[in-house]
């Protein structure tokens, strides 16, 4: 059995005050004990995060670069994660590939720096609007794990957790059906086991994100696939405890 997983994207908000409260409010919530919960503050605040945060909860980055170190202004990278505490990264949200331009290798080389360095991977894909329209969400999806997988060691699938998010769905209150989430799901373990192996199928978490809210997780749960969430918007709110305990 995979271990349920709910993730919180912070993204480009808050600040000292307003993080620290979201802290301390989950240090003193009633968490599922069976869900491992990780929560991803803006760079600057994940120190502060981490020193607060019950040691129960995971830190994740928003980002980390591929190189070791050097002239690379404004990035971040594994070791320095490693180094103050921080043993997740979240890496090639749609935020990041669709603004950011990043591609799928790049992408790539940072999910295999991450993992190389002892810092495990919430890997992003998903497909846009238009992709889904032209029905080529697998495809889009089937393109970005083969990126990942071409750096990856099989092995090394043990420290990703793949979050699927429809980019229609991110912000939109758009959520995908639970149907369109588990036929998505499905999909990717189908991969796992086909490109990786029986035991990446059995064993990886493949969590949904896109408009997740404290009404609608709770029949998402229910999927078969779906072992979790990756939490925007809610993350921020006391609402972000009823989404990590949506299975009891
Ligand atoms: P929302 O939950 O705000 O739609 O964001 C989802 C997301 O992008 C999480 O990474």
């Amino acid at each position: 059995p995979r271990q349920f997983f709910v993730g919180g994207n912070f993204k480009m908000n808050g600040v000292r005050q307003s993080i620290t409260d979201i802290v301390k409010n989950l240090n003193s919530a009633k968490l599922d004990s069976t869900t491992e919960v990780v929560i991803s503050p803006p760079a600057l605040y994940l120190t502060l995060t981490r020193e607060l945060a019950d040691p129960k909860i995971g830190v994740a980055a928003q980002n980390v670069f591929d190189k070791p170190n050097g002239a690379f202004t404004g990035e971040i990278s594994v070791e320095q994660l490693k180094d103050t505490s921080i043993n997740w990264a979240v890496i090639g949200h749609s935020e990041r590939r669709v603004i950011l331009k990043e591609s799928d290798e790049f992408i790539a080389r940072k999910v295999k720096a991450a993992v190389d360095g002892g810092v495990s991977v919430i890997f992003c894909i998903g497909e846009t609007l238009e992709e889904r329209e032209a029905n080529k969400t697998i495809e889009v999806v089937t393109r970005q794990l083969n990126a990942a997988a071409k750096e990856l060691s099989k092995e090394q699938w043990a420290k990703v957790v793949i979050a699927y998010e429809p980019v229609w769905a991110i912000g939109t209150g758009k959520v995908a059906t639970t149907e369109q989430a588990q036929e998505v799901h499905a999909a990717i373990r189908k991969w796992l086991g086909e490109t990786i192996s029986a035991q990446a199928a059995d064993d990886v978490r493949v969590i949904y994100g896109g408009s997740v809210s404290e009404k609608n997780c709770r029949e998402l749960a229910t999927q078969p696939d779906v072992d979790g969430f990756l939490v925007g918007g809610a993350s921020l709110k006391p609402a972000f405890v009823d989404i990590i305990n949506a299975r009891i």
